[in-house]
């Protein structure tokens, strides 16, 4: 089944396109503090070269205002020009006109409504970014989020509707709080290709009621995300059952994964995690490719289970630390299939339509060593001392001979 995307309009953000027919953008954000220039430009490389097409940097203060400007050219010099989104809370304003070259080497602001102070407050500071925005030509991010709601939005509507639930008062404050925001904006001139949208919440059910919601009243480009989605794999899981149900109606244009990183950061920075799990949730969900798929059989009585185990975890691991390399180096690579069966018996005919693979000789097989196969068809048997080795130098051939630009 194809998902049918939503209609949005395209906006621009440095060289990138979102939204209109344009793919759905990974984005993350840094954790380092923004003014510690050295770290925050290793962390955005990083997430860069990881396929993070957007990253975005808190600007707490004037030291990270001040920051921003040697951030962007030693990664201009470096030769990463991803674009970079400032986030502002509570006195963007007065950040972005103390800082006239943040404001202007910075590709997007993210700002969130309900940290702008309230009633005339709210409106005069609003209007000051808006107007740095206009000036500067950028586009601005509304995003809302239930944890600093609109204070005056959601009195209103309590006061209207005191009956109702705090979920569905909520649901509804962080849609009024959206769209005002916007129409705001749009009456003080900000031009309609230069918003995105965004209203994060925690509890899946409320945020796809809320993003159905927006997808439904506007056709400004909206980024997904599920705030405060917890630590690990249950951070990824709950992220990916809520961006899937909205991908799958058709909804989103770009989006994050935030996960909450643990005391020890583990083998792989969990930002760059972030990345990995957006391009993972948009592969499954056939939106776009970025990972080679490696598929595997489940394992039965005639694997031999420390070798099969030790063979899809050491070609998995290769497979996804060489993937963002391979897609500059080999575009189309994304699209490969590389098969890990557990034996001869049915790994080749259960994994015909890997491009390469490998069965192993399992339990009590005749032929001790594994088959590799290609294109369906048994090609070889790898009979050195090291057959994972030779497996990767297969797959390193078989890049540079079929999928080689
Ligand atoms: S490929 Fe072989 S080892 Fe794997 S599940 Fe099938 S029969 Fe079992």
């Amino acid at each position: 089944m194809e998902i049918k995307r939503r209609e949005s309009h395209e906006i621009r953000v440095r060289s990138l396109a979102i939204g209109g027919e344009n793919p759905i953008r990974v984005q993350s954000m840094t954790d380092t503090r923004t003014a510690e220039v050295a770290s925050t430009v290793r962390q955005i490389h990083a997430l860069a070269n990881e396929g993070s097409e957007l990253v975005r940097i808190a600007i707490l203060d004037s030291k990270d205002a001040g920051a921003v400007m040697e951030i962007r050219s030693r990664l201009d010099d470096a030769g990463c020009f991803v674009p970079l989104v400032g986030d502002f809370h509570f006195d963007g304003h007065r950040l972005l006109e103390d800082h006239p070259a943040c404001a202007r080497v910075l590709d997007k602001y993210r700002i969130n409504p309900g940290n702008l102070g309230f009633g005339n407050t709210h409106d005069e500071h609003f209007t000051r970014i808006l107007d740095v925005a206009i000036a500067n030509g950028k586009a601005i991010r509304i995003g809302a989020n239930w944890g600093s709601l609109d204070d005056a939005v959601k009195d209103r509507l309590l006061s209207e509707h005191p009956q109702w639930p705090m979920n569905r008062l909520l649901e509804h404050a962080m849609l009024r709080s959206t769209l005002d925001s916007a129409e705001f904006a749009l009456a003080h001139g900000l031009p309609e290709d230069r918003m995105i949208l965004s209203a994060k919440v925690s509890h899946i059910p409320t945020l796809i009621a809320i993003y159905r919601a927006l997808a439904a009243r506007t056709t400004f480009p909206l980024h997904l995300g599920l705030t405060e989605a917890g630590t690990g794999d249950a951070g990824i899981i709950a992220s990916t059952v809520a961006m899937t149900h909205l991908l799958s109606e058709g909804i989103g244009d770009t989006l994050r994964v935030s996960v909450t990183p643990g005391q020890d950061r583990g083998a792989v920075d969990p930002r760059i995690q972030e990345v990995r799990a957006c391009q993972h949730i948009l592969q499954a969900n056939a939106l776009r490719r970025f990972v080679p798929t490696l598929i595997s059989c489940p394992g039965c009585g005639r694997t031999d289970r420390v070798q099969f185990q030790s063979f899809v975890h050491a070609i998995e691991t290769y497979v996804v630390d060489h993937a963002a390399d391979w897609r500059t180096r080999y575009p189309g690579s994304e699209n490969l299939v590389i098969a890990v069966m557990g034996c001869v018996v049915n790994g080749i005919k259960e994994a015909q339509h890997a491009d390469i693979g490998i069965s192993l000789p399992g339990r009590g097989g005749r032929n001790p060593h594994p088959t590799l196969f290609v294109d369906g068809r048994a090609v070889g048997i790898l009979r050195g001392a090291n057959p994972q080795q030779e497996f990767i130098d297969r797959i390193t051939a078989f890049l540079d001979e079929r999928v080689s630009s």
